[in-house]
């Protein structure tokens, strides 16, 4: 058996019990402990909320509740939505709830940064998260974050950006003066730093087939 955390024990006769999945109400979709769900909210002008599902749990008279951990949208975070947040960019809360398993319309998949950036194709029901949020002091973990290009902001994967042969890091097209139809064909592009400092490169021992995967892009605090 295992050991229950003093606070939180359970009253082994309290009638509920764990299962291990819970269909969709009108839908043959089985959603698992462990998977992400979309859950519809109370105000029907807003968007559903994405939940993790922690637990699934069952009364005597088969009421399936769930026990959540809420992902926040951007805008619902106490710093608001900010520009470098993507559209389907979600922070994992340590706010917990029960719900009851009714208000379940969907499932979705939250993939971490690195997965969803190398997605294909991006359906309605992917999110990525790269950040936990603290609920009580809007905080975020880890509170530190690659920036890139001359502004230096982090990556906003909605947005293009195009790689310098030189240096490796990663420009907006409109911040380095070019229209984004133009970056989308580009071949090879060299920022105006590197094309003007072939010199300092060499002696950085930089070489364009290593550096591709173990570049350490410039870390600072959002
Ligand atoms: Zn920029
Ligand atoms: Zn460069």
């Amino acid at each position: 058996m295992a050991k229950t955390r003093p606070g939180i024990s359970v009253k082994p006769n309290s009638g509920k019990k764990e299962i291990a999945s819970y269909t969709i109400r009108g839908t043959n979709k089985v959603v698992w402990v462990g998977d992400c769900v979309l859950m519809r909210p109370s105000d029907t002008g807003k968007p559903p909320y994405v939940a993790f599902v922690e637990k699934i749990l069952s009364d005597s008279r088969n009421n399936v509740k769930v026990r959540v951990r809420w992902y926040y949208r951007p805008e619902e975070s106490m710093g608001g939505r900010r520009q470098f947040h993507g559209s389907k960019e979600l922070f994992l809360s340590d706010h917990y709830d029960i719900q009851s398993a009714h208000t379940i319309e969907g499932k979705c998949i939250v993939h971490s940064f690195n997965s969803y950036t190398k997605l294909e194709n991006v359906g309605a029901e992917d999110y990525y998260c790269r950040f936990e949020y603290n609920a009580a002091t809007g905080s975020f973990t880890p509170d530190r974050v690659a920036v890139y290009c001359k502004c230096e902001m982090p990556y906003n994967p909605d947005d293009l950006m195009v790689q310098c042969e030189g240096c490796r890091d990663w420009y907006h097209p409109a911040c380095v003066g070019m229209a984004i139809e133009e970056a989308k064909h580009l071949e090879r592009f060299v920022c105006s730093e590197c094309s003007n400092d072939d010199t300092s490169q060499m002696d950085n021992g930089f070489s364009s087939t290593e550096a591709d995967e173990q570049v350490e892009p410039k870390r600072r605090k959002r």
